[in-house]
């Protein structure tokens, strides 16, 4: 794998909250086209590390770059390169779904006739267009998690950061986001860390998965190898049996993480 020009490159990153360290010397980079799967036990560390490369909080020590730019340096040109669902979301409920992309495309700077265009998009294949009317905080969960999704994919970014994005939503409206995460990788370029305790869903649709212990990187292996090894005769035969191994090895089961 090319390590030219990563989008998202984060370098020996510490990140603690008083005591604890919640991240503990990461470092990886992403390259364009990646479809990342951040798993780990509760705890382990991966919102902080998204909250740290989405510029909500401050490393302690360490670099992160996103599409080349340092986003501790330069917080506002990195907001135009990454975009984040956080796992609780923070929208305006105030807002209809369609004037909240709207409101997002907007401060996205993005053209007005391509906003429109691309908000008709989004707003169809997440079977919002019905609900474009009314009021987000009159939303399902599963609803506000979808037009948080669909904000978050306008522009496009370079770079997308989901945290635990896909809790509550249903098969129908999951399979269709999901395959344009894919194209958003594969078509237009971008990156992705999806973090997700559904282990089968990130087998499928991921290349690349990368796990946390302890604010640690604990594995950081292509989705092809991992098919591989869970091919062959001996080892795990899928990606919950590797996360249970790699678990009970650094016996996360019984300490937490
Ligand atoms: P994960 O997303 O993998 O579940 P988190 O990044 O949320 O892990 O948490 C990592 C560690 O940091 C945990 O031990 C958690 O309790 C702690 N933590 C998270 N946020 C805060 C906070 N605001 N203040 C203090 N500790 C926190």
């Amino acid at each position: 794998m090319s390590t030219d020009s990563p989008l998202l490159h984060l370098e020996h990153v510490v990140k603690n909250y008083r005591k604890l360290r919640a991240v503990d010397d990461l470092s990886f980079s992403i390259q364009p086209g990646e479809f990342v799967g951040f798993i780990g036990p509760n705890g382990a560390g991966k919102s902080t590390t998204m909250g740290s490369i989405a510029g909500i909080l401050n490393p302690d020590s360490g670099v992160i770059k996103a599409g080349g730019v340092n986003v501790l340096d330069d917080p506002i040109n990195a907001r135009k390169v990454v975009s984040f669902v956080p796992q609780h979301l923070e929208l305006y409920g105030y807002l209809t779904g369609l004037e909240y992309l709207q409101f997002v495309s907007s401060a996205k700077e993005i053209a007005p006739e391509d906003a429109k265009t691309q908000i008709e998009e989004l707003l169809e294949l997440s079977e919002l267009t019905k609900a474009k009317h009314r009021l987000i905080k009159e939303y399902s969960g599963g609803m506000a998690r979808k037009i948080a999704i669909c904000g978050a994919l306008l522009g496009p970014p370079k770079v997308l950061l989901l945290d635990e994005s896909f809790v509550g939503l249903d098969p129908e409206s999951t399979f269709a986001l999901q395959q344009r995460l894919q194209r958003f990788c594969t078509e237009q370029g971008g990156a992705i860390l999806l973090s997700s305790h559904i282990l089968d869903m990130l087998e499928r649709l991921c290349t690349r998965i990368i796990m946390l212990a302890s604010g640690k990187l604990v594995l950081d292996q292509p989705m092809h190898e991992l098919h591989e090894l869970f091919k062959s005769k001996h080892g795990p035969n899928n990606l919950t049996e590797l996360y249970l191994e790699k678990a009970d090895k650094l016996d996360i089961v019984k300490k937490g993480s």
